[in-house]
């Protein structure tokens, strides 16, 4: 019996691993692995969530109206050039699905965000990776792969695993120096912990152009990554495009609503970027200071180099830590086997990483 085939460039696929939450064998499980924060939602939030059990038969407003209201009237943009998806994973899906198809080429750097070579691939394109120098995407690298057949060049600003970024002006000659067939997608999920003035999300590259987008997430900064709520602000054409084809309930009733009530929290928000601005500098500083390198992240996590020397490389370090509870990123399928990535934690497990890690350099000696 024949069955349904899916198209051969489904199945050359590598399925997103996410990472690991359990730690075997360890009494107490700090999950430092998916750029989650350490202070969770908003209050506000979850109190939103337990006010939405009466509407959970019902489906939720197919627009995402009250959310592109909330994001429109907090960011300063117009809702009618926001589009809301389960996640800004989603949004990516989309704008892949809409503008890439066979034969069609999108281009991202070395180590880019994994996700940019799935939806790629899931929509038939073919991913062209540009080389990077210091784990960092270059302009003039991205520009080399653009071709006739480029639709999209990704772009995570900060990266994903990286840390690293590109300052306002280069994203603004990257985004001038594209032809105009080719969209630019600006992925800012961790926007809200960069504080250098030399930053831009996209906003103003998005309003400059007609061919940009950025997409966002409250995922991250916000604390809200099992409820999936994401979305992207674009010119009105590309806006247009994603609605045609987005499923027609794509974001939750209990997302959007919990999503809109964490907007309207700013003190969680600060309080989240002053633990970052915090704790970052003091997790790189403490832990290159047990000489190991660790890239200079702008956002809230960091990855730390592992010598090329038996018993001190990044699986034997991973091992290490696994065994005390502290989970971590293995980020071998970004082509960075040599590294483990760290996300900035609470107090406690932030000293635990830096003790542990100290004690595992020590163990090697
Ligand atoms: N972009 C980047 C750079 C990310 O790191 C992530 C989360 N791993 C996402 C997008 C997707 O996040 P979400 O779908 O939860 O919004």
């Amino acid at each position: 019996m024949t069955k349904p085939t899916p198209r051969s460039t489904v199945l050359v696929i590598d399925a997103y691993v996410p990472g690991r939450s359990a730690a075997p064998g360890a009494a107490r499980v700090f999950k430092l692995s998916a750029n989650e924060t350490p202070l969770g939602p908003s209050p506000r939030a979850v109190e939103a969530l337990r006010g939405m059990a009466d509407h959970i038969a019902l489906y939720p407003e197919g627009s995402s109206r009250a959310l592109r209201e909330a994001i429109g009237a907090r960011y300063a943009l117009n809702p009618d050039r926001i589009i809301a998806g389960a996640g800004s994973d989603n949004l990516l899906e989309l704008l892949a699905l809409a503008y890439i198809g066979p034969g069609d080429e999108a281009v991202y750097s070395q180590h880019g965000f994994l996700e940019y070579k799935i939806v790629t691939l899931a929509a038939g394109g073919t991913p062209v990776v540009a080389p990077e120098t210091n784990y960092t995407a270059e302009v003039d690298a991205l520009l080399a792969c653009v071709s006739e057949r480029t639709k999209i060049v990704f772009l995570a600003n900060p990266n994903n695993p990286t840390g690293t970024f590109l300052p306002a002006n280069e994203v603004a000659r990257l985004a001038r120096s594209l032809p105009s067939h080719v969209l630019l997608v600006l992925d800012a999920a961790y926007a809200e912990y960069v504080l250098r003035e030399d930053y831009e999300a996209g906003v103003a590259l998005v309003d400059a152009h007609e061919n940009v987008v950025m997409t966002r997430t409250f995922s991250k900064i916000y604390g809200l990554a099992g409820l999936r709520v994401g979305w992207a602000y674009g010119p009105a054409h590309v806006i247009d495009a994603l609605n045609r084809i987005r499923s027609p309930f794509n974001v939750s009733s209990v997302g959007s609503a919990a999503a809109i009530a964490a907007l309207s929290d700013r003190a969680h928000l600060d309080a989240a970027i002053a633990h970052n601005d915090r704790w970052l500098p003091w997790l790189s500083r403490e832990i290159s200071a047990l000489g190991l390198d660790v890239l200079p992240s702008v956002a809230n996590f960091v990855a730390i180099r592992f010598p090329d020397a038996p018993g001190l490389t990044a699986v034997d370090a991973d091992r290490f830590l696994m065994s005390r509870g502290l989970v971590l990123r293995a980020i071998g399928a970004y082509g960075m086997g040599e590294f483990l990535r760290l996300t900035v934690g609470a107090q406690e497990a932030n000293e635990r990483v830096v003790e542990a890690l100290a004690e595992f350099m020590q163990s090697a000696r």
